[in-house]
């Protein structure tokens, strides 16, 4: 209640405070401005949007406008520096999808498989051209069942996917179950519902950055499944 301004996602993302962050004035939901038609709603999101649009860069530009807006409105003085630094920040976002499509180019069609243990990545396998597989739904508390992991184990088998992910976010139990009765390597960590440490370099880049989780992710899938 008394920050200048406070940014969320929305989209549920932040689930019950999300009724509280509405009612604050100075609190903006930086998808509020995306066209739905852009979004997804997979079933397993029971009638919610898929909030991960971070994993589409296309769609993670049309968050800019909110914030220079709620920081305009909070320091009008500075309106225009927001303005000027917010077109920058979506021209670099606009360059960093031609690196990902760049990137994905390496490898052949038919491999594009990613397997990881939640269902975070269903923007970027549309944005990217992957067919995504996630062990479990939207939650990363809930549990992946025997029989989730023996299908998914037949599945690798039958598409040859020669590695599978873990993500920074999710207990790695299961995908590691799966690692081992597939024979599929495990692939490396992948970002999913937050970024990695500011300041921790990688190939030259930051992974505590918007841009560094983007090029981390992209490159751990792509470099493993080639
Ligand atoms: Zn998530």
């Amino acid at each position: 209640m008394n920050a200048d301004v406070v940014f969320y996602v929305g989209l549920m993302l932040e689930g019950k405070i999300q009724d509280t962050l509405d009612k604050v004035e100075s609190a903006y939901a930086v998808t509020a401005k995306i066209d739905t038609k852009r979004l997804e709603k997979p079933e397993e999101f029971e009638g919610h949007f898929d909030p991960h649009i971070w994993f589409d860069v296309t769609l993670w530009v049309d968050t800019v406008d909110a914030v220079v807006d709620g920081l305009s409105k909070a320091d009008s003085a500075h309106a225009a520096d927001y303005k000027t630094n917010g077109e920058a920040a979506k021209a670099k976002m606009n360059a960093l999808h031609e690196w990902a499509l760049a990137k994905v180019k390496e490898l052949p069609e038919a491999k594009r498989i990613l397997i990881t243990s939640h269902d975070a990545y269903n923007y970027f396998g549309r944005a990217y051209g992957f067919k995504v597989v996630g062990l479990q739904g939207i939650s990363t508390v809930s549990e992946a069942s025997l029989a989730d992991v023996a299908k998914m184990v037949d599945f690798i088998k039958e598409n040859r996917v020669k590695a599978v992910f873990v993500e920074s976010s999710v207990s790695p139990a299961a995908i590691k179950r799966i690692s081992e009765d597939s024979g599929a390597v495990i692939g490396g960590e992948l970002f999913s519902d937050a970024m990695g440490e500011r300041g921790k370099m990688e190939h030259g880049y930051d992974v505590g950055t918007y841009e560094g989780m983007i090029k981390h992710n992209l490159s751990t899938i792509v470099d493993a499944l080639k």
